[in-house]
């Protein structure tokens, strides 16, 4: 931990001598003079966030395609673009465990929105291996977006930081978060069509880290079990939680492993090959690239609720 906050210092020393050797930062080249500048974390947080904002903002997303949120380490050029924000977005509920010591150090100026403010958020502090490992400050479940009707009120609150931002947008910023709210309504009826589809004696759910908490909430899932038997990738199993996970596995009669796309498969692999159960690919803590079927939030959820579907029902 002292080694961590000596690496954010350092990165914060080098942040400011870069913003002064560069003081036109031309390393945000895609800047619009006059639009409001905000930061999202995450790119499931971006999407959401450019869905309101629309092209009034002009938004840059720190975390790139494919990294995993709770293993996040930032360098100086991050710390430019937080300083540079008037907002930034953060999923919150400790998701961005990495970027607590950095936000605190950014200016003051700049207003960190937590767009998770205001849900009922799952606590996990009944969960040990959680609270004694890498986050012991963290004792909710982050994985809000699993639940369109959460995305919902991330929207109010990207949607009023907008407005208070920029009043002068305030129509636009409205009548978009009106649209998008509408889709996440239609999106969570969908979700409710499909998952009909599978018995209610199958609707159990594991996964390479504890994800679908407030998806199996909304919807009538259970979810067993991990390989990482946390709420975040930063933990790793013992020998005994994955004999655990094995026979909870042999046990409830999952054949379905769900991996995401920001972890190592290996572990995952073996509990497969150990159980006879079947890899199946989903999207996690980040969108896929353009043209891989999640680029966006929508696109995300309905491709992890398409794979679930298949290989449950
Ligand atoms: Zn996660």
């Amino acid at each position: 931990m002292r080694n961590r906050m000596i690496n954010i210092t350092a990165l914060v020393i080098l942040a400011l001598i870069l913003m002064a050797c560069n003081p036109t930062q031309p390393q945000t080249s895609s800047e619009t003079p006059g639009k409001l500048k905000v930061v999202a974390t995450t790119t499931i947080v971006g999407d959401v966030v450019s869905n309101v904002g629309d092209d009034l903002i002009d938004l840059t997303i720190l975390l790139p395609i494919g990294t995993d949120p709770h293993a996040f380490d930032p360098n100086p050029q991050d710390v430019v673009k937080i300083s540079d924000a008037k907002i930034i977005f953060i999923n919150g509920a400790g998701l961005e465990t990495f970027l607590e010591p950095l936000l605190e150090n950014a200016n003051t100026k700049n207003k960190v929105i937590s767009v998770s403010e205001g849900i009922d958020l799952i606590n996990t502090s009944n969960n040990q291996e959680e609270k004694s490992a890498a986050n012991p400050k963290n004792s909710y479940d982050p994985h809000v977006w699993t639940d369109p009707n959460n995305t919902i009120v991330w929207v109010d609150n990207i949607e009023k930081a907008l407005i208070e931002a920029d009043p002068n947008n305030a129509a636009a910023y409205h009548k978009n978060a009106e649209n998008y709210r509408a889709e996440l309504h239609d999106l969570d009826q969908w979700i409710r069509n499909q998952v009909s589809q599978i018995p209610p004696e199958n609707r159990n759910i594991i996964t390479d880290h504890l994800i679908f908490a407030y998806f199996a909430r909304r919807y009538d899932f259970n979810q067993i079990g991990a390989i990482i038997s946390g709420y975040s990738t930063l933990a790793q199993p013992s020998a005994q939680e994955l004999a655990a996970l094995e026979e909870a596995i042999h046990k409830v009669g999952v054949r379905v492993i769900l991996v995401g796309n920001t972890i190592n498969p290996n572990l995952a692999e073996r509990v497969a090959e150990d159980t006879g159960s079947q890899l199946v690919f989903i999207y996690t803590g980040s969108l896929s690239p353009k043209g891989d079927g999640a680029s966006t939030y929508l696109d995300y959820i309905r491709y992890n609720v398409n794979a679930i579907v298949n290989a449950l029902k």
